[in-house]
Formats: structure tokens, C-alpha cells, sequence
């Protein structure tokens, strides 16, 4: 959605087209880059990568915002930021245990883009798209155009909500909630809203990270708006990826009474060291963010290349007792599937 002021403030471009009517953040999610040779090209990655990014792509498209690949080192094919969004034959090599749906997730939908797996709260997938593609994401294989539900779907998600009175958290995930647009945002808040055992609005998004702009007034305006408690959980895996405009898009949320917690996935090659997850905490806590969950990888397959074994992963955990305040310990979890709660490690 748009306001009439955003409009005017959106100067036309001379180089292209004129801008169709969109919010900044739309533009820029349109724009993402979705070549994995441009991607190469724009990074300075000679030839030779060309091949791996393209069987990767071929398996889990490529998709990197202008906003997110602006924090990437030109030239340093181990930059932790383009481990997470460069797509690699590795991807294409199949390992025993790693699957299409390794949180079995398929078998916990009760109505169409709900899962219900915890008690007291409920997952709705309010948008199949990302704003960027993660490499590692469990969802790569998730049949999204299955569960992008229309309006009379929704109804019927509610209906759920509506009628298990133990329930008291929404939390809208996706894809990326925030993907969706504000006029949607604001129609599924406020039915959330009326139903009276609903106490915490839960929203799990990359978006704010990947395109700051994203927290613009239209999604303040709703989000300042409802009854219900606000926490949303950002995912975030390197220090790099904070930088001065996500901070002043988290200090808006703060402002607006929203708690701000981060979750993030353990991953070789991109966090794997006590300094990395160090200076990850401190950020975060820079920008008003608490760390929350440390995720194990999820088995899902092409994403065997970023995993690492729970022995070490303890063990860095333990080295970020050594150096940090409690306050600033995420909690080292992995999701195991029939389970009613991530599971401690
Ligand atoms: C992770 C998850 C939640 C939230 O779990 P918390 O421990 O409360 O953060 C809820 N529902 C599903 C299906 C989940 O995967
Ligand atoms: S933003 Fe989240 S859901 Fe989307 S690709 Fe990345 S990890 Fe997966």
C-alpha cells in the first residue's frame, strides 16, 4: 500500500521507467537480483563460479535485494553474508538424513497455511515469498503455492484460532510475513485482534534486515495501532548484515512498543567461530535486539555444506560464556519433528 505522500516523495528515475505506484520497499523487493551470473558479475566472482551458482539456482532460485548485497565484500568469495545467498553445486549432492521437509511440517497443517504444532500458540503463513533466498533455508523445498491462502482460506485459519481458546500467540511467518503487503497485514490483524483470547502478536521476519525500508509508516501505522502485546523476531546470522539503517529501522519498532528478540541458524562458513556469534550478540544488543535461538541446520537437503556437528556447537556455546553477559546467550536448540517444543541441546 501507498500513501498519497509516499508518492510524491518517490522521485521518477530519468535512467528508467516510471515507477509504477508502489512503497519503496515494493520497488526494491522487485528490483532483487534474480540472475545468479549478474549476482557473480555484480560481486566480482570470475567465471568459474558460474556453473555451481547456476545448478543451485536451478534447485532454489536466486533472489538478493540491492539493500543486502550492498554489506557484501566485493571479490571475497567467503564474505559471510554471500555464503547465505550465493547458490553452489554443493547444493545438487544429495546426503543421507537431509530431506524435502525435515519438520515433517506437512502433517501438522490443521487448516490451510496454519500450523499448529505448540502449545498456546499458532504459526499462519501470511506470505510464501522472501525477500531474499537463504541457502540454507528449511523451507526451499516447501510447497508454497499450496499454502498462500485466499481470503475464504483465511477464514477458515481464523475459524481455528477462534475456536481453541488455549491458544494466546499468533505468530504470522511465511516465507516472510512481512512480504506481504500492509493492506493484508492490517486485514489479518484486525480480525486477530477480535478474538478476545489472542493476548501477543508474534511476526518472524528477515524482511526488516534484508530492505529497511520495510518499517515505513503504513506498517507502523498498524502495528502501533493493535490491542495485542508485540514481539517480533528478526533472523539475523552475521554482525555484518546490522548495519546503520537496519538499526534505525529497529529503534522505529522499539518505539512502537514492538519486544525485539533474533534468531539465528548456526551455519559453516558463516558464524562458525566464538568471534563471529561475540560480535553478533553485541551488535544486536547495539540495535535494541536480544538474542533468542541459536538454530542447529535443519536437515534439509543441499544445505549439508552448512552444517555444523553439535559437539562444536556446544562448545560455542560455551566460549560465549567466557565473553559475554547472560543477556546476550542465545539458546543453542534444534527443531525435531513430533516434538511440542524446540528442543535445548
Ligand atoms: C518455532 C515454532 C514456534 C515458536 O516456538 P517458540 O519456542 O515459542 O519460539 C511455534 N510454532 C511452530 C510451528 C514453530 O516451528
Ligand atoms: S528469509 Fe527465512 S524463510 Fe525466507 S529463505 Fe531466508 S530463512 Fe528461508
Amino acid at each position: 500500500m501507498i500513501t498519497r505522500s509516499n508518492a510524491l516523495l518517490q522521485r521518477p528515475d530519468p535512467e528508467t521507467k516510471p515507477l509504477p505506484v508502489q512503497a519503496r520497499w515494493q520497488t526494491q523487493l522487485a528490483r532483487a537480483i534474480r540472475d545468479p551470473r549478474e549476482l557473480c558479475r555484480r560481486l566480482g566472482l570470475d567465471e568459474a563460479f558460474w556453473p555451481g551458482a547456476e545448478r543451485g539456482h536451478a534447485l532454489f532460485e536466486v533472489r538478493v535485494p540491492e539493500t543486502y548485497l550492498s554489506r557484501i565484500r566485493p571479490g571475497d568469495p567467503s564474505d559471510p553474508l554471500l555464503r547465505q545467498v550465493l547458490p553452489l553445486g554443493e547444493e545438487a549432492v544429495s546426503t543421507a538424513g537431509y530431506v524435502a521437509d525435515p519438520l515433517a511440517e506437512a502433517e501438522h497443517a490443521p487448516a490451510p497455511g496454519l500450523i499448529h504444532k505448540y502449545a498456546g500458540r499458532v504459526l499462519l503463513i501470511a506470505s510464501p515469498a522472501c525477500a531474499v533466498n537463504c541457502r540454507y533455508c528449511f523451507r526451499r523445498h516447501f510447497p508454497y503455492a499450496e499454502n498462500a491462502p485466499s481470503r475464504a482460506q483465511w477464514d477458515e485459519s481464523l475459524e481455528h484460532v477462534r475456536r481453541d481458546a488455549t491458544l494466546h500467540e499468533a505468530i504470522l511467518s511465511g516465507g516472510d510475513p512481512l512480504a506481504a503487503s500492509d493492506r493484508q497485514l492490517a486485514w489479518l490483524v484486525e480480525r486477530l485482534e477480535a478474538i478476545p483470547h489472542l493476548k501477543r502478536l508474534r511476526i518472524h521476519t528477515r524482511l526488516p534486515v534484508v530492505i529497511p525500508e520495510r518499517i515505513d509508516e503504513a506498517l507502523l501505522g498498524w502495528l502501533t495501532a493493535t490491542r495485542l502485546q508485540k514481539v517480533v523476531v528478526l533472523h539475523i546470522n552475521h554482525a555484518h548484515e546490522i548495519d546503520a539503517a537496519v538499526i534505525a529501522a529497529c529503534r522505529k519498532l522499539s518505539a512502537a512498543g514492538v519486544t525485539l528478540l533474533n534468531q539465528s541458524v548456526l551455519l559453516r562458513g558463516v558464524n562458525d567461530s566464538v568471534t563471529a556469534l561475540a560480535a553478533l550478540s553485541e551488535r544486536l544488543f547495539e540495535a535494541g535486539i536480544l538474542p533468542y535461538y541459536l538454530h542447529v541446520l535443519d536437515p534439509v537437503a543441499g544445505a549439508a555444506h552448512f552444517d555444523v556437528a553439535d559437539a562444536e556447537a556446544r562448545e560455542l556455546v560455551a566460549g560465549l560464556r567466557e565473553v559475554l553477559p547472560g543477556f546476550l546467550i542465545p539458546r543453542l536448540v534444534r527443531e525435531i519433528p513430533g516434538e511440542g517444543s524446540k528442543t535445548p541441546l
